[in-house]
C-alpha cells in the first residue's frame, strides 16, 4: 500500500522534537496495555498544533536509487526530500480489505524496532493532511514496532485544535523508567547521592551528574535545584530536599514548599511532564498517607493557579501500598476546584429545568476545561436548551470534552454522525459505522475501568447498533448491565435513567428471552 507525498518538507532540523510525546508514549507503555490512552493523546494534540516533525518509512523511487551513493547513504538512513522527486510512504495494511494505515515514529530509536527502511521527516499536520485526504487511510499508526497507539482518521481533526489540559497520573512505576520531560529527585542537602530514589535516580543517570551536582553546593530543604538528566530519558531533573519528618507543623509547610518549588522548576524549564517519587516518605520517615495529601494538595493547586499551562504530573509510587494511599488521598481532597462547583451548579438548574442558568454555569467551568461541563454545554447546544440550538458548537464541545476521557461526550459524537447522516439523508450504514468507532473507545475506555459510571450508556449504544457486529450472547449480556446499570441510576434519582431503563429492558426482551 502506498501513499504519495505531494509537499515538499521544511522542518527544523533538531534533536527530537517529538521527544515529549516519545516520553508520554514511554510511560503509556510501561503501564501496560490498560493503561488510559488520554496519558498520550493530549501530547498527540500538543504535537499536531505544534506541527513537530515525525519521521515516516518511505520508498524512495528508483530514479533516486540510482543517484545515490551506496557508500554514503545506506539503507536506514533519513533521506531529504528534494522536491524535484515524489518518495512515496510505505503504508500499513489496515483492517479492512484494501485500506491502510499511515505509520509514523516519534524517533530513529522507535523505528529501529522493526525491519530497517529508510525514512524522511514530514511535519506532522502535512501527515494528518494526508490521512484526512486520502480515501482509504484508517488513520496513524503511532510507533508500530512496539505498543503501538492507533488514531483512527476521525479523531485526527479534533485532535488538531482541542486544547490539551494538564492531568495529575497516579501509577506504581519506578521513576528512573519513567518518561518526562522533569524527573523531581527526592534528595538530601549535600546533593552528592544517597540512598533509596536519590541512589536510583544517580544509578540510571550516570556519574556525570555527580560531577554537575558538586557544582551546585548543596541545597536547603524545601528548596530545588536543576541539573541535566543524562541518561535518564528526560530534559532535566529537579532535585528537592524534603523534611526529615518530626511531627512539627513545620513538616508539611516544607514538604509543600518542595512540591511547589519543583513545579516552578520545571515550568521554568519548559517541562509538559513532570514525574514525582514520594518526596520524605523512605528514610526521612513521612508518613505517607499525610505526605500523599500534601503532594496531591500542592499540585493540583499549582495546576489551578496556571490555568494556561499544559503539564501532566505523574506521581510514581514505587509500591502498590504507596499507591493505595495517594489514591485514598485523591479522592479524599475535600475541597473541589471551582470549575467543579460551577458545574454541579448547572446540573442541579438542568434538573430543574432552568437552562438559562445551567448553561451559564457550564460555560464558566466549560472555559476552564472540565470535561463533564463541557458534555453537558454541549446537549445545551445540541437540544437548544437555554441557548439557540447550535450543533456545530455541540460538536466541538464534545470534541474538548472527549479527547478528556469523557464517555459520554465519545459517544455524543457516534451520535451525531448518525443524526447529520438521518437529516442530511445520507448514507446510512456508513454513519453508523464512523459512529460505531466512537462507541468502541467509549466501551474500551470503560473496560480499562475509566468513567465506569457511563457504561450503561455505553452499553446502550452497543445495543442499538450492534446487530450484526456482535453475537446474540453478547447482545444479551449488554442488555442486562444497561438495565441493572439504570435500575441503579433511578434509584439514586437520575430523572434520566426513566427512559433509558425503558429502552434497555426492551432489548432485554429482545435479547435475552430464547
Ligand atoms: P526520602 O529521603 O525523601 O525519604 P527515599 O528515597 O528514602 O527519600 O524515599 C522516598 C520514596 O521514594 C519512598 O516512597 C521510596 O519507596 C521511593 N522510591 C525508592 N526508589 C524509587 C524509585 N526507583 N522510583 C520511585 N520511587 C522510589
Amino acid at each position: 500500500m502506498m501513499m504519495t507525498i505531494k509537499q515538499k518538507s521544511e522542518v527544523p532540523t533538531q534533536a527530537n522534537p517529538c521527544r515529549t510525546l516519545e516520553r508520554a508514549i514511554q510511560t503509556w507503555q510501561l503501564l501496560g496495555e490498560r493503561a488510559e490512552p488520554g496519558i498520550v493523546l493530549a501530547h498527540v494534540a500538543q504535537a499536531i498544533q505544534w506541527n513537530q516533525p515525525v519521521l515516516v518509512p518511505v520508498c524512495p523511487p528508483e530514479e533516486m536509487l540510482e543517484q545515490l551513493n551506496a557508500d554514503i547513504v545506506k539503507v536506514g538512513e533519513p533521506l531529504e526530500n528534494s522536491g524535484s522527486m515524489s518518495l512515496r510512504v510505505n503504508m500499513l495494511n489496515g483492517e479492512a480489505p484494501d485500506a491502510c494505515q499511515f505509520p509514523v515514529f516519534t524517533s530513529r530509536e522507535a523505528m529501529e524496532n522493526g525491519p530497517a527502511a529508510s525514512s524522511m521527516e514530514l511535519p506532522l499536520q502535512t501527515v494528518v493532511k494526508m490521512v484526512l485526504d486520502g480515501d482509504n487511510c484508517e488513520g496513524i499508526i503511532l510507533n508500530p514496532f512496539g505498543q503501538a497507539l492507533f488514531l483512527p482518521r476521525q479523531m485526527l481533526e479534533p485532535l488538531s485544535y482541542v486544547r490539551p489540559s494538564s492531568r495529575i497520573y497516579l501509577m506504581e512505576a519506578d521513576i528512573t523508567k519513567v518518561g518526562a520531560d522533569a524527573i523531581v529527585n527526592a534528595a538530601n542537602r549535600t546533593l552528592l547521592g544517597g540512598g533509596g530514589v536519590d541512589g536510583a535516580i544517580h544509578r540510571a543517570a550516570g556519574p556525570d551528574l555527580l560531577a554537575e551536582c558538586r557544582g551546585l553546593h548543596g541545597c536547603s530543604t524545601g528548596e530545588a535545584k536543576v541539573t541535566g538528566a543524562y541518561r535518564l530519558n528526560a530534559d532535566c531533573i529537579v532535585h528537592t530536599v524534603g523534611p526529615i519528618y518530626s511531627g512539627s507543623p513545620e513538616d508539611a509547610k516544607l514538604l509543600e514548599q518542595c512540591y511547589k518549588n519543583s513545579m516552578d522548576a520545571a515550568w521554568e524549564c519548559n517541562c509538559q511532564t513532570v514525574a514525582f517519587p514520594s518526596i520524605s516518605t523512605g528514610a526521612y520517615g513521612y508518613p505517607i498517607d499525610k505526605a500523599a495529601k500534601i503532594a496531591l494538595r500542592t499540585v493540583r493547586n499549582w495546576l489551578w493557579e496556571h490555568p494556561d499551562t499544559f503539564m501532566d504530573v505523574y506521581f510514581c509510587c514505587f509500591s502498590k501500598a504507596d499507591l493505595m494511599e495517594y489514591q485514598n488521598a485523591i479522592i479524599q481532597l475535600p475541597d473541589v476546584p471551582p470549575d467543579v462547583r460551577w458545574t454541579n451548579k448547572g446540573v442541579d438548574a438542568s434538573e430543574k429545568e432552568d437552562y438559562k442558568t445551567a448553561v451559564r454555569y457550564f460555560k464558566r467551568a466549560a472555559a476552564r476545561g472540565d470535561s463533564v461541563a463541557l458534555s453537558n454545554l454541549g446537549i445545551c447546544y445540541n437540544l437548544g436548551h437555554g441557548i439557540t440550538r447550535d450543533r456545530e458548537e455541540a460538536r466541538k464541545c464534545w470534541v474538548k470534552a472527549a479527547v478528556q476521557g469523557d464517555v459520554v461526550s465519545i459517544c455524543q459524537l457516534g451520535d451525531f454522525w448518525i443524526t447529520e447522516s438521518l437529516e442530511n439523508r445520507t448514507d446510512l450504514s456508513k454513519a453508523i459505522e464512523e459512529a460505531w468507532v466512537f462507541y468502541r473507545t467509549a466501551y474500551d475506555l470503560c473496560q480499562a475501568g475509566i468513567n465506569r459510571e457511563d457504561y450503561p450508556n455505553v452499553c446502550l449504544r452497543y445495543l442499538r447498533y450492534g446487530e450484526g457486529r456482535l453475537s446474540r450472547r453478547e447482545l444479551a449480556h449488554l442488555a442486562g448491565e444497561a438495565v441493572a446499570g439504570f435500575q441503579k441510576r433511578l434509584e439514586e434519582g437520575d430523572p434520566f435513567a426513566e427512559k433509558a431503563l425503558e429502552e434497555a429492558k426492551e432489548y432485554c426482551r429482545r435479547y435475552c428471552e430464547t
